[in-house]
């Protein structure tokens, strides 16, 4: 299975997987790109992959549906606003795609019916939409702090090695946060440097493994000390919440570099 970027807008990925001439898309937000590819590389589109209902995330699958009959997979408690869904899932099926299994996962917080695929293997292969971003999480547009929470350390139980192939490219963004709450954490440093040289090279900060994100991203590290005190100092000079992961979503909402 060979996993290629193809960006699209400012700063989304339409991840492509291929095998043996077959493709799938994960969130196709633009047909053009993902069509100029899929001509380019001589691959059959064989399915569409979905993670939620925002637009920069399924605004292409209309157009891609005209030149390709194949099935659009995606979360069964989104399937009225996306429309084109041909395969509604829910926590716990699975989808056999190019020789590869996908275990459904809900993983609300960022839109309620927000689900993730995961294939088990060496490494595993994780595409998780707008829920986890390399250093950071999504924002909070229906769901609770809780549920995100709750999500994300679902996400976070998966093996290290699992790679993780976000649908944004906010990674340095996200690093210039967590930097300002762990400014004394060396993998984050050392991190920030790797990934401001590939940037400076136009390549993806993505994918990203389960064990970086956990020595880096602060959104799963709001049990550390460090970080558990930085949020306590974040919250009591502007008046809470209490729960220290809404405390940590509610500092990043705000901050400006
Ligand atoms: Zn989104
Ligand atoms: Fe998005």
């Amino acid at each position: 299975m060979q996993i290629d970027a193809i960006p699209a807008f400012t700063d989304n990925y339409i991840w492509l997987l291929s095998h043996d001439g077959d493709a799938i898309v994960v969130d196709p937000g633009d047909a053009t790109p993902v069509e100029r590819r899929l001509r380019e590389r001589g691959l059959r589109l064989r399915a569409v992959l979905v993670t939620h209902h925002h637009p920069d995330h399924v605004g292409g699958i209309d157009h891609l549906l005209q030149d390709h009959r194949v099935p659009v997979y995606g979360p069964a408690a989104e399937a009225d606003r996306i429309g084109s869904i041909s395969d509604p899932l829910q926590d716990g099926d699975r989808v056999d795609l190019l020789g590869a299994s996908f275990e459904v996962l809900a993983v609300p917080g960022h839109t309620l019916g927000h689900i993730a695929y995961y294939a088990p293997g060496e490494p595993g292969l994780l595409f998780c939409g707008d829920t986890l971003f390399s250093a950071g999480c999504g924002r909070l547009f229906e769901g609770t702090p809780q549920q995100m929470h709750a999500s994300l350390d679902r996400l976070a139980g998966l093996p290290p090695d699992t790679r993780v192939y976000c649908t944004h490219e906010y990674t340095l963004s996200n690093l210039a946060f967590a930097r300002a709450v762990e400014p004394g954490n060396r993998a984050l440093a050392q991190h920030l440097e790797h990934v401001e040289s590939l940037r400076a090279q136009q390549r993806p900060s993505l994918p990203s493994t389960l064990q970086l994100e956990r020595e880096i991203n602060p959104f799963l590290r709001v049990q550390e000390p460090m970080v558990a005190a930085a949020v306590r100092r974040w919250a009591d000079a502007h008046g809470g919440p209490d729960d220290p992961f809404a405390a940590l979503r509610r500092w990043k909402d705000g901050f400006r570099g």
